[in-house]
């Protein structure tokens, strides 16, 4: 048996499954905030939880917003801000007793997708979670790629490529640089631009914009025209570089089924390549994938 833990800032999520990747059991605990202490007991309880539960002792793996330090062994890069600096892999597996895996959870949800989702049997496999920020991680032929600097597949913070002379310098993204990938991409980005654009007092949510443009408003129709061209140069600057089978597409962003259609016959503008045959899909597992991934590593 295979236990997943998604270590998010609000809840914590444990999943047992099976070989075959059948779910044996899932529960869902709130995330003690601000607490390092708690937040160990916290995993260490529900892991024991699930243990009862199926009689049955499982592997270990954890997903965590941020990465394992390759040079310390300690946490860096969390949202989750009291994981910071903090043992985290070392102390958990003294208090389970055992070996586990801790990766980032955008690297989870790559490794959910190639193993039984949307792109099963791909060689190489770029994951991108897009929704309050924008992540990746990268898995090739079985394996995740962590990296020597735990920091692969992260795209989010390299600046928009070709950027149209509208588009500089960009707005100042909080790693310090402007004009961020992110600060395009993400939800909040994509409700700023439209926000802007458009002179608007208020800003609507990426998600009121999106059902706007479904109901033909032509403003929230041409921001996702520009929403779709700035994601088509961004991964075309990935696939130049990774040249992936696939790319999946995760978080609140990846529900807009256009994208799926359009940025395909953007993107070849920017591939240095004839024909490009990398295929963009949605994921199989939803939000399940971050959970899923975390199991099977
Ligand atoms: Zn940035």
């Amino acid at each position: 048996m295979r236990i997943g833990i998604d270590l998010g800032g609000t809840k914590i999520e444990g999943i047992a499954l099976d070989d075959s990747g059948e779910e044996l059991f899932r529960k869902r605990i709130e995330s003690p905030q601000g607490n390092y202490e708690n937040t160990l007991a916290a995993i260490v309880e529900l892991v024991n939880f699930i243990e009862s539960e199926t009689n049955i002792i499982g592997s270990v793996g954890i997903g965590i917003p941020g990465t394992i330090s390759p040079q310390t062994d300690r946490v860096k890069n969390a949202n989750s801000t009291w994981l910071i600096g903090k043992p985290l892999h070392k102390d958990l597996e003294s208090l389970l007793k055992r070996k586990i895996k801790i990766e980032n959870d955008a690297n989870c949800f790559v490794v959910s997708e190639a193993t039984d989702g949307a792109a099963k049997d791909a060689d190489v496999v770029f994951g991108v979670i897009i929704g309050t920020g924008t992540g990746g991680g990268l898995f090739v032929r079985g394996q995740s790629i962590i990296g020597a600097n735990a920091i692969a597949g992260e795209w989010g913070h390299n600046p928009l490529p070709w950027p149209e002379e509208t588009e500089l310098p960009g707005k100042e993204c909080y790693c310090g640089h402007l004009g961020c990938i992110e600060t395009w991409l993400s939800g909040p980005g994509f409700a700023y631009e439209h926000q802007k654009y458009n002179y608007l007092q208020h800003a609507l949510s990426a998600k009121e914009i999106i059902q706007l443009a479904e109901d033909g408003d032509e403003s929230a129709q041409a921001s996702l025209r520009r929403y779709e061209q700035r994601l088509a140069k961004s991964l075309a600057s990935v696939i130049n570089i990774l040249d992936p089978d696939v790319i999946v597409l995760g978080g609140g962003m990846s529900n807009i089924q256009s994208l799926y259609t359009n940025v395909p016959l953007l993107w070849g503008e920017y591939v240095f390549s004839d024909h490009v045959s990398t295929m963009l899909v949605a994921p199989m597992h939803g939000d399940s994938s971050g959970v899923r991934g975390a199991a099977w590593l």
